[in-house]
């Protein structure tokens, strides 16, 4: 059985009825069908609460931010402050000022790759990531390299599809500047053991960046205990609002960093002589950025601490077991990796069926599923492939789907198999 946050404490069976009553996108009919959304790793689907203060806030208290002296614009700020107070306690960071918002979890770490790494990489220097990383997590650091002579290095998984421990500590030499690893990857559904991780980064003195995209859904996060230089996330995967993302950075790192984009609201005095720059977070937010967005998200947080962490991954785990043993019974079916840590995500390939030919069929029964590479190129030609379906759970999703789903796999793979274009 797979562990997801082994050594939490055990919680109540969420009430399922009434979570499902708060995402009326639930609701909607697919295809004549009713919608089986297996598809939150890609997006989660958003709760009354957080559609109704995206609203709220615009027809009451929505003004831009930091700028405006009358009492509309200092309510929308207060409301922004509180939201990075928010996410502050959220993530268990000791400051507000080590919480920056961005547009999503990319922008969090080209931040990074701009605006800590690019200064200080030499010709020579490395950036290690892992096999399993999301090509945000690759291509930014692959930019700041190539600009600098420098070179990415990735740790090899192994045949269970887990992050190679001991190969990872292997590549780690007096040229690496910086270590870059998801929480959980987004098609194998891996958890990875992040405490290790920066464990070793910090006794080799590099810094250590944890793509918690797929992880602060799922898992708690308490980044300060963690020890972790950056942590990045985005709202949209946690119920939140599209366009929102976080960048936690530890406050002794984010003071040395220059700014990366420049404009409003990142200055502290603009003349033609030259310009000083605003404290962090805000040297990092130039420009208006998705104020309401910003706002709504709290509502997205009370929503899974309200539920429990705990009990979404009890429920989520029950999901993924089920779903896995389905699978597994469907001749020509398999399952990619088989990690003992696995959270929400199941990706597989059949034989003899693209996997778009898998996504398209599902689709006709209402099922929504991702099909491709899932932004893991390097991933699936590790595992020699160009594609894979992925199916993942959320707190949302019910036995009855995932049995509706593995019955709708086993009719597809026997046609497949009928039809005589095995291999
Ligand atoms: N990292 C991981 C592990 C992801 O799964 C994703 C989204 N699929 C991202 C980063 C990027 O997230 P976003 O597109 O919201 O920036």
């Amino acid at each position: 059985m797979n562990e997801i946050g082994a050594g939490l404490r055990p919680a109540a069976v969420p009430d399922l009825e009434s979570i499902r009553a708060q995402f009326p996108i639930l609701g909607r009919p697919m295809q004549g069908k009713p919608l089986i959304y297996l598809d939150s790793a890609a997006s989660a689907q958003k709760p009354r609460r957080v559609v109704e203060e995206l609203r709220r806030f615009y027809y009451e208290d929505y003004a831009n931010i930091h700028r405006g002296i009358y009492e509309l614009s200092q309510r929308a700020s207060e409301r922004h402050d509180r939201s990075r107070r928010r996410v502050q306690a959220f993530l268990g960071a000791r400051d507000w000022r080590e919480i920056v918002f961005t547009r999503n979890a990319t922008e969090a770490i080209n931040l990074v790759a701009y605006s800590f790494l690019r200064p200080m990489l030499e010709p020579g220097d490395e950036i290690l990531l892992t096999e399993m990383e999301h090509h945000a997590n690759i291509v930014p650091w692959q930019l700041v390299a190539a600009e600098r002579g420098a070179k990415v290095v990735a740790a090899p998984i192994t045949p269970e599809g887990e992050l190679d421990l001991a190969q990872l500590r292997a590549r780690i030499t007096s040229r690496t500047r910086m270590i870059a690893v998801s929480w959980v990857s987004n098609v194998l559904g891996t958890v990875n053991p992040v405490e290790e991780v920066v464990d070793l980064a910090r006794r080799a003195g590099v810094p250590v960046l944890i793509d918690a995209a797929q992880a602060v859904q799922h898992l708690p996060v308490r980044a300060a205990e963690l020890g972790c230089d950056f942590l990045v996330f985005s709202a949209h995967k946690l119920y939140g609002p599209s366009g929102v993302g976080v960048l936690y950075g530890r406050a002794e790192r984010l003071e040395r960093m220059p700014p990366w984009q420049g404009g409003g609201d990142m200055i502290e005095r603009v003349s033609f002589e030259g310009t000083t720059f605003n404290d962090i977070p805000f040297r990092f937010e130039a420009g208006t950025p998705d104020i309401a967005g910003i706002c709504a998200l709290p509502e997205a947080l009370d929503f899974v601490e309200e539920v429990g962490l705990q009990a979404i991954h009890d429920h989520e785990r029950q999901l993924l077991a089920a779903a896995e043993e389905g699978l597994r019974r469907i001749p020509g079916v398999h399952i990619l990796g088989r990690p003992r840590r696995r959270a929400s995500v199941l990706a597989f390939t059949v034989d003899g069926a693209h996997p778009q030919d898998i996504g398209m069929m599902l689709d006709l029964e209402g099922i929504a599923i991702r099909t491709g590479h899932h932004c893991a190129m390097p991933l699936h030609a590790r595992l020699g492939l160009a594609a894979s379906a992925r199916m993942s759970v959320a707190v949302y999703n019910t036995r009855e789907e995932i049995e509706t789903f593995c019955a709708a796999l086993e009719r597809i793979a026997a046609l497949v198999r009928g039809s005589g274009t095995e291999p």
